[in-house]
């Protein structure tokens, strides 16, 4: 974002405005903090705050502040209409693409309002009008945080943007363990924790509000794991049966991708899932070091993502999938070695 976009957006934003802020569909920890984070901020400036979210998220993310604000546009999708085509602006956080809110991409494409992207997303489309994008970055709340300093406004951070953002930082980076997290990345987590974000707690209410289905689900997923070791892969499939068995619920399965890259030599790890409402196989891929699983999920699977981890579906039955996916497989068998 250069000085005359920032100049520009401090004067867009220097009297009230009807903001609606979206994450991306299925939003993750880093899409809900960004999203909130940004909320609380607009709303201390004086404007008309909205958040729409495309979809339901995982409850262990229902805590963070201003939670209750927050619509669905699922389940209102009248309301959530009538508030974008309102709207003067549009912050679109944590997706690079309007292909990732599905269902609300047609009305987002005959709003008026002047779109603002905030992203770390590899080949970000040019639907904004403001593109912040940035694919080294942590996570979008950490960008979300040098937005706000970019302004000025950085002081204006309270504990409820403090604890959205944590959270999204905390999440998007693995509890601050994968590559992406910088020095920088580690600083503005101590100013959030100066601003009042409490660490302790924010860890507790993400990590350790698991349910006892969720921890059986687990089992059966590490049970289900394969080690393709030749090539230094591992995938998890978890089936339709398995979910119910196991009364899943919507997250339970945030993060079980990275017990397979958790096997020593480990480069590849993919977890195929089928959904329960939607008759295709979601997939998340992860890798470590060089192999780009942003461009496997895109030429391959109908996804995209980072370097490191990106997500995709499948439209064939599970065994086609995996027979698809060992086929492929075998021509990365150098980049895997
Ligand atoms: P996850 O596997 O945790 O769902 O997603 C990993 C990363 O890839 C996230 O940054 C997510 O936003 C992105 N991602 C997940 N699914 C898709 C998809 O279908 N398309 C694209 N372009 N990105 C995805
Ligand atoms: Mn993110």
């Amino acid at each position: 974002m250069n000085k005359k976009e920032i100049q520009d957006l401090k004067t867009l934003l220097s009297s009230p405005k009807k903001v609606v802020v979206i994450p991306h569909k299925n939003p993750d920890g880093d899409a809900m903090g960004a999203s909130l984070g940004i909320y609380h901020f607009l709303k201390k400036g004086g404007h008309n705050v909205t958040v729409i979210s495309p979809n339901d998220y995982p409850d262990f993310l229902k805590w963070m502040p201003g939670n209750e604000q927050v619509v669905n546009y699922d389940f209102y999708m009248p309301r959530a209409t009538a508030f974008i085509n309102n709207a003067e602006i549009i912050f679109t956080l944590d997706f690079n693409s309007l292909d990732r809110v599905e269902a609300m991409k047609e009305v987002l494409e005959t709003a008026t309002a002047d779109f603002v992207m905030i992203d770390h997303h590899q080949q970000p489309d040019t639907y904004a009008k403001f593109t912040y994008s940035d694919v080294n970055m942590s996570s979008t709340c950490e960008m979300v945080y040098n937005f706000i300093d970019f302004l000025g406004m950085e002081t204006l951070i309270d504990e409820d943007i403090a604890t959205c953002l944590y959270a999204g930082i905390m999440t998007d980076t693995g509890s601050f363990r994968f590559p992406s997290t910088t020095s920088k990345t580690h600083r503005v987590i101590a100013n959030l924790i100066d601003k009042g974000a409490k660490n302790a707690d924010i860890h507790n209410a993400i990590y350790d509000t698991n349910t006892i289905g969720k921890l059986h689900l687990l089992g059966c997923a590490l049970k289900n794991l394969v080690h393709i070791k030749e090539l230094n892969t591992v995938y998890i499939t978890l089936s339709r049966n398995e979910l119910e068995k196991f009364s899943f619920k919507k997250g339970d399965t945030e993060g079980f991708v990275n017990y397979g890259l958790s096997l020593e030599g480990v480069k590849f790890a993919v977890i195929f899932i089928e959904d329960q409402q939607e008759d295709f196989i979601k997939i998340s891929f992860r890798s470590k070091g060089n192999f780009s699983v942003n461009e496997f999920a895109r030429k391959h699977f109908e996804g995209g993502g980072h370097i490191n981890a990106a997500g995709g579906r499948s439209n064939l039955s599970m065994k086609d999938t995996i027979k698809k996916f060992k086929t492929l497989i075998e021509d990365y068998k150098n980049e895997l070695k």
